[in-house]
């Protein structure tokens, strides 16, 4: 660390400054803590950290390795998949007694593909306080490094496991035009970008964002239909965390024939997608492909 951060008072100040807000009691707080780099986490997460009464977790091995990392320790309660309801009532009748419980995940933002949001809901729906201490989040991560965000974006998160299963979701996300989101785990990359460049075809944008904030970090930008070969060049690019973004669907708002626009809207009515863009082919002469693209759109209510 540079010596003039380090021995920055201004920051001493600061947490003096916000270690003085309110943090009411009887709350939950929804806490950010980083995604790999230590130094990402807010001094206001540090100094509620420091408050709480207890931390309820995913993992407590994990929360508190990282708790020491910050010179904390702290009770610990385990909230996972399975024991969400059970453990929600005892932290509400905790937070009924006025205790501050601090609610974290492993890595980044708690709920987002990570336990938490039935807990969130359950204190929400007791009448209690939910406060979110925001921070790091790899899809926001990944995004803000991204350069595609012209259409909005589109949160997946993991795609099934299941080959069927996956191939079915991502029929359901092709003509989106939105950026779409995804996790995924080193053991699954090589299939899932295979999966995607099959059911979207190799034209679209890619980014790899990988290890982000960490040694590691590495964020590459193609096209779907170079992403594999990529990722076989060195079996390194294969291992460690993934965000993958996905370029939305090209908007077609204009099928360059008004006619072939109309006939879609009317075979929509009575046909399935690939019925009314097939018929339409035929009726007008345009490209079946470019139709079923364009009525997937009109279906989704995107154009
Ligand atoms: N709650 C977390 C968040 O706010 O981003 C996500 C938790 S989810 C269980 C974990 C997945 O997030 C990983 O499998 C990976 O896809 C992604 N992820 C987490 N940390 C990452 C990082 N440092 N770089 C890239 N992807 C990451």
């Amino acid at each position: 660390m540079p010596e003039s951060a380090a021995s920055n008072s201004t920051v001493q100040r600061l947490m003096e400054d916000i270690s003085r807000q309110q943090f009411p009691a009887s709350a939950l707080y929804v806490t950010a803590t980083p995604i790999g780099n230590t130094g990402d986490i807010t001094l206001r997460a540090l100094c509620l950290l420091t408050l709480a009464d207890a931390i309820a977790c995913e993992d407590t091995r994990n929360t508190s390795q990282l708790l020491a990392r910050y010179g904390l320790s702290k009770p610990l309660i385990a909230v996972h998949e399975h024991n969400e309801r059970e453990r929600a009532a005892q932290i509400i009748e905790r937070l009924h007694g006025g205790e501050r419980i601090a609610l974290v995940s492993d890595a980044g933002t708690p709920a987002i593909s990570d336990p938490g949001a039935r807990l969130v809901e359950a204190v929400a729906a007791a009448g209690l306080r939910v406060i979110p201490l925001p921070g790091a989040s790899a899809a926001i991560a990944a995004l803000s490094a991204s350069g595609l965000l012209d259409n909005g974006f589109h949160f997946v998160g993991f795609l099934p496991s299941k080959a069927a299963q996956r191939d079915a979701a991502l029929q359901e996300l092709r003509a989106l035009p939105a950026t779409l989101v995804l996790y995924e785990a080193p053991h699954r990359i090589e299939q899932t970008v295979g999966a995607l460049a099959l059911a979207f075809g190799g034209e679209r944008k890619i980014v790899i964002a990988r290890e982000l904030t960490k040694l590691f970090e590495e964020i590459h930008r193609c096209q779907l239909a170079d992403a594999a070969n990529w990722l076989a060049t060195d079996k390194n690019r294969q291992r460690g965390e993934f965000v993958l973004l996905v370029e939305g669907a090209p908007v077609v708002t204009d099928t360059g024939d008004a006619e072939a626009q109309r006939v879609l809207e009317i075979l929509l009515t009575e046909c399935t997608v690939s019925q009314a863009a097939a018929l339409a082919a035929k009726i007008t002469g345009q490209k079946k492909n470019r139709l079923y693209e364009h009525a997937l759109q009109l279906k989704n209510g995107a154009c």
